[in-house]
């Protein structure tokens, strides 16, 4: 068997890694794979159950509790998809900004996690603290891979990124604005989560504070239009989460999956099978 993968999975606002790559993840997880996830801000600002009861109340709530909240919302989460190694950086998100000391601090993880695969949003985003994420991250795999002063780990090696060799890029418009059309975003990488839908719709419900929770749709609603959409349907597949890699991927042959050949052979009957299935109904 070959080695595990070690994966680095970065979301702007505490709930993104999960929403955009919770399927995926925990398919990692149970395969054996090492999986992180990382945030580096707090998601206060998006605290959207505390922004109503102020409205309600007009009481400013307790800020250290909140944060911790969110904090134990993304522990809970991750730990519904098998992952327990969770890095909240604590970073205010209010505005978020490209900084040396957050650059500092995730470039701290990869250096010692030594990720083989990072996942984070697109670069161009239109959510500013999403693409200034992905911007930082970048600037942190470059910085990791080289040596850093008073730093206890060995640099990550080299210009070719070190041992974080591929970044992929999750492929959901963080809003759906015309800035998307000037950078639009088509996946080549497609990871079926049909198998773990219901438990990144179980990790999801966690996120009380963003009003999702079992007695919420919310979850139900964006895993149909988000895991069942045009990437998942156009490939036959139920569920699927949809990527886009940073580097181009080296073989020694062109490369087709054994999925996409077995496509022709399978009825249409299963097929449309596929492409109807809802799983998420009871919740
Ligand atoms: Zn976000």
């Amino acid at each position: 068997m070959t080695e595990p993968l070690r994966i680095l999975n970065i979301g702007g606002h505490p709930k993104d890694a999960i929403l955009y790559a919770g399927g995926t993840i925990a398919k990692h997880a149970a395969r054996g794979d090492q999986v992180c996830v990382l945030t580096p801000t707090t998601g206060l600002s998006h605290h959207l159950k505390a922004i109503d009861e102020y409205k309600d109340s007009g009481v400013s709530p307790d800020m250290n509790n909140l944060v911790e909240e969110r904090h134990q919302e993304l522990v809970n989460a991750a730990r519904e998809l098998g992952v327990t190694d969770v890095r909240f950086l604590g970073y205010n998100d209010e505005i978020m900004l490209p900084r040396e000391d957050i650059i500092n601090d995730i470039a701290d993880v990869i250096g010692e996690i030594r990720p083989n695969i990072i996942i984070t949003h697109w670069p161009h985003d239109t959510v500013p603290a999403h693409a200034v994420t992905t911007q930082m991250t970048l600037l942190a795999i470059d910085a990791a891979s080289g040596i850093r002063p008073g730093k206890p780990y060995a640099p990550t090696g080299g210009d070719t990124g070190g041992e974080a060799a591929q970044v992929f890029y999750h492929v959901q418009p963080g809003r759906t604005n015309v800035l998307e059309n000037l950078n639009i975003r088509i996946p080549n990488v497609i990871v079926d989560i049909t198998d773990t839908l219901k438990k990144k719709a179980k990790a999801m419900n966690k996120f009380t504070s963003q009003h999702y929770g079992d007695e919420s749709p919310l979850q139900r609603k964006l895993s149909e239009v988000m895991d069942s959409g045009s990437a998942a349907i156009h490939s036959r597949v139920a569920y699927a989460e949809s990527f886009i890699a940073h580097n181009p991927e080296v073989y020694e042959y062109l490369p087709v999956s054994e999925y996409r050949r077995n496509l022709s052979k399978r009825s249409p009957e299963d097929i449309f099978k596929s492409i109807t299935t809802m799983l998420l109904d009871e919740y």
